[in-house]
């Protein structure tokens, strides 16, 4: 409460922090997302959870009526959590900020009859990689026999010998993944355990389905964030706006348009923003801010509406001229006073940051966006497997004449992630003996690749 006062020339407030959902395909991230949104629905009053681009964000006094007893408004001050729509680690990885992940906190589900899967392994490295705090939300507890939701919830009551007995015969599978996290090199427990969260990895046990353990995961992401996180949280928020692009799309009536995530700051409709784009920053001045409108009014007008200002943390749809170009994942900054080709560089350097070390032989790949071609690269490079080319964007003639100069048999590939391979490329590449693999799960890509190598390689003995 006492830095409030410290009010200077520049406005300090706490934004909400950002949360991801990531996890195994399957394990029930979309449910869980669906879940915490119903929840705020049925919780708060009506209006409760505004409408985002990209994002939904659940106030504080929501979460507290969701949590009941749990959680005290009066202990906090941030103003709730702001949850990323589009789950997966691979939106996840996409979503930067500077200098790490764009989410502050993520919740990595998984399932508790299938326990750790290659994504959940993925996921995991992520996470590692971009030292973001996480919780593990071991899902679809409602599927196992003799778990009683009344009795074995324990941070709703106070846990006798009895309860704490019940839980450990019912939750072995819950022991199982705390197993499974210590493997990865992580020091996990039961939440009901956990003192420190962002030393130790708690393990909430929920069901997306019947929503049990729906408090007690808000709860817990509450309190990471108010004591471990509140330093990260203030922002200038009338300074100028900084923000990562979600999507690049096309808008009825507006063109080509950005969903965003400003996470400092604010932007105004009439700002000029610097972009990151496929040829280098994009500088363009906005033409309008869109919100969706309240679901009621949605059938009957048009979808979005217009808006002055959007500060952070928040998702907004920018529209603006010259936006083709621009990347998913890329920076927005807007200039405003700022020094034009001071921004215009730090873009540049942000864009840079995405490190693909490329060499004389090796593979060529093509990714939907810059934290996806990061990702896949570095999965490359641990398996030792050399990269000619790194680059977004569809898969192209010229791609494909890359990769006919590789001198190896097995780097004459391209590994295509989540992007279109064009027709004239796909049949250069049948003629001149490239071999395409195309994917949407980097595991699988990359084991796409590995067998194709070893085929190779059995022939040539
Ligand atoms: P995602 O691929 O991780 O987003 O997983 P989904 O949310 O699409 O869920 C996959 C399947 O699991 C769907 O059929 C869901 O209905 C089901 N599911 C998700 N959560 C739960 C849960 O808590 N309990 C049960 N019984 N089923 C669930």
């Amino acid at each position: 409460m006492s830095d409030q006062d410290a009010t200077t020339e520049t406005e300090h407030t706490l934004r909400t922090p950002i949360v991801a959902v990531l996890g195994h395909v399957d394990h029930g991230k979309t449910s869980l997302l669906d879940r915490i949104r119903g929840s705020a629905v049925t919780a708060g009053e009506s209006g409760a959870i505004t409408q985002h681009i990209g994002a939904t964000a659940v106030p504080l006094d929501v979460i507290s009526n969701i949590a009941g007893e749990l959680v005290d408004p009066t202990d906090f001050d941030l103003p709730g959590l702001l949850f990323i729509d589009t789950p997966g680690h691979h939106s996840f990885s996409t979503l930067r900020s500077r200098g790490g992940a764009l989410a502050d906190i993520a919740i990595l589900v998984v399932d508790v009859n299938d326990g750790f899967q290659p994504q959940t392994l993925e996921a995991i490295d992520i996470l590692k990689r971009t030292q973001t705090p996480f919780i593990v939300a071991a899902n679809k507890i409602d599927t196992i026999a003799g778990w009683n939701p009344n009795e074995n919830m324990p941070v709703q009551q106070t846990m006798d010998a009895q309860s704490e007995r019940v839980v450990s015969r019912v939750n072995e599978k819950l022991y199982e993944l705390i197993g499974e996290l210590s493997d990865n090199g992580f020091s996990a427990d039961m939440y009901w355990r956990v003192q420190n969260f962002q030393a130790n990895i708690g393990v909430v046990p929920v069901s997306a389905e019947t929503g049990e353990g729906i408090p007690d995961l808000l709860t817990v992401m509450m309190g990471l964030s108010q004591r471990y996180m509140k330093a990260e949280m203030e922002i200038d928020a009338t300074g100028p706006g900084v923000g990562t692009v979600l999507e690049v799309k096309d808008t009825q009536g507006f063109g080509t348009t950005l969903d965003a995530i400003i996470y400092d700051g604010t932007i105004r409709a009439d700002d000029t923003i610097v972009v990151g784009g496929l040829q280098g920053p994009i500088v363009t001045d906005v033409r309008a801010l869109l919100r969706p409108r309240p679901l009621e009014e949605i059938r009957t007008e048009k979808q979005f509406e217009q808006v002055d200002a959007v500060a952070a943390a928040d998702g907004v749809k920018i529209a603006a001229p010259d936006l083709d170009d621009a990347i998913a994942g890329a920076p927005i900054r807007v200039l405003r006073d700022r020094d034009r080709a001071e921004v215009i560089a730090e873009v540049e350097e942000e864009l840079s940051e995405i490190e693909v070390t490329t060499q004389e032989e090796g593979v060529v790949v093509k990714a939907d966006t810059l934290g996806s071609l990061e990702a896949i690269s570095s999965t490359l490079e641990e398996e030792e497997i050399p990269i000619m080319r790194a680059e977004v964007g569809a898969v192209a003639p010229r791609d494909v004449r890359v990769a006919e100069t590789a001198n190896e048999p097995t780097h004459r590939a391209i590994l295509a992630f989540s992007v279109e391979v064009l027709d004239d490329a796909r049949r250069l590449a049948e003629q001149e003996g490239v071999t395409l693999f195309e994917d949407d799960v980097i595991y699988q890509l990359v084991e796409g690749y590995d067998d194709h190598v070893t085929e190779i390689e059995e022939s040539q003995q």
